[in-house]
């Protein structure tokens, strides 16, 4: 037994050291990235399931490393955030999304996902709102998609700086929601424009009857506190037809579109019809 623990012991120390390892890879070769300029957006349409009209585009972004292609997200935006290289990238993001939906021949809203170390590190109002004007992007085009995790500390800070977002014309939307803690007490508190459904909800809903309960009240309960609902993830008709039924007004999903480049956002179209 003290054998196998030792051994044990020793495996989990050379894991650590590699994961650690690994991180000061990534962190050093994003350092490069910012100023090789390797990363690029792309859009995720969302659409209206009433008309099946496109309504919106997602900016997500990715990574071509030189030696390693296409990185996703998952693997750098966790190191980004905590070497505070965030800041910089997430002004980056913001900037390129601002400035590739001016161009658009239809003017859709454009959502960008912002990390908690941006409101902590920098002054978000500031870059938002420089951004904006630099850009000439119209600021009811412009929806900043944050988590509840950004909401559990410094909650009377963020608080402010979500308002003046919102005074600035910007929309504010709750992404992955149902997977945080006490989603519903930040509903009543912080100005959201918007909800989005997580995806595994979604893909649970036409599984399990506890589920599809959850998702249909979510909705519900959209409408009376006058946000809009996304569903994300949608993969199946099935899945689209039950949001229909219960009156979700719109979805995001590989059902619909994958991520396109900004080339095309602008004239998106569903790959299918579910109606
Ligand atoms: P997210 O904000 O929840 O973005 C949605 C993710 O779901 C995207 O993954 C998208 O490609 C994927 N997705 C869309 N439709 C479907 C579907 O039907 N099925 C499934 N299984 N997946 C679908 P992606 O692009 O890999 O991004 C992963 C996460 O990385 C994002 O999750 C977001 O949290 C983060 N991220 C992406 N871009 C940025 C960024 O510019 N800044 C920050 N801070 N985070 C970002
Ligand atoms: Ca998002
Ligand atoms: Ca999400
Ligand atoms: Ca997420």
């Amino acid at each position: 037994a003290k054998y196998d623990g030792g051994q044990r012991m020793c495996f989990f120390e050379r894991s650590m050291d590699k994961a650690l390892q690994r991180r000061r890879m990534v962190e050093h070769e994003l350092r490069l990235a910012i100023g090789r300029d390797e990363f690029d957006l792309l859009y995720q349409p969302q659409f209206s399931l009433e008309t099946e009209e496109a309504c919106g585009t997602e900016a997500l972004i990715r990574w071509h490393h030189p030696v390693h292609g296409k990185i996703a997200p998952a693997h750098f935006i966790s190191v980004a955030e905590e070497t505070g290289l965030i800041v910089p990238l997430g002004e980056w993001v913001l900037r390129r999304a601002c400035s590739d939906a001016v161009k658009w021949e239809n003017p859709l809203t454009v959502a960008v996902n912002l990390s908690p170390a941006q409101f902590r590190d920098g002054d978000i109002v500031e870059m938002v709102s420089n951004v904006l004007k630099e850009t000439g992007l119209p600021p009811e085009r412009l929806e900043l998609e944050i988590t509840e995790n950004l909401l559990i500390n410094d909650t009377e800070e963020v608080l402010q700086k979500l308002k003046t977002l919102r005074k600035l014309g910007v929309a504010i939307a709750m992404d992955d929601f149902g997977t945080g803690f006490s989603s519903l007490s930040y509903l009543a508190r912080f100005p959201f424009s918007k909800i989005k459904i997580d995806r595994h909800f979604i893909q649970m809903m036409t599984k399990d009857p506890a589920v599809k309960a959850i998702v249909r009240t979510i909705i519900a309960l959209g409408k009376s506190l006058d946000i809009t609902i996304t569903a994300e993830g949608v993969e199946t008709v099935e899945q689209a037809r039950m949001l229909r039924e219960f009156g979700c007004p719109k979805v995001q999903g590989f059902l619909y579109s994958q991520p396109i480049p900004a080339s095309e956002a602008g004239h998106a179209k569903p790959k299918v019809s579910t109606l």
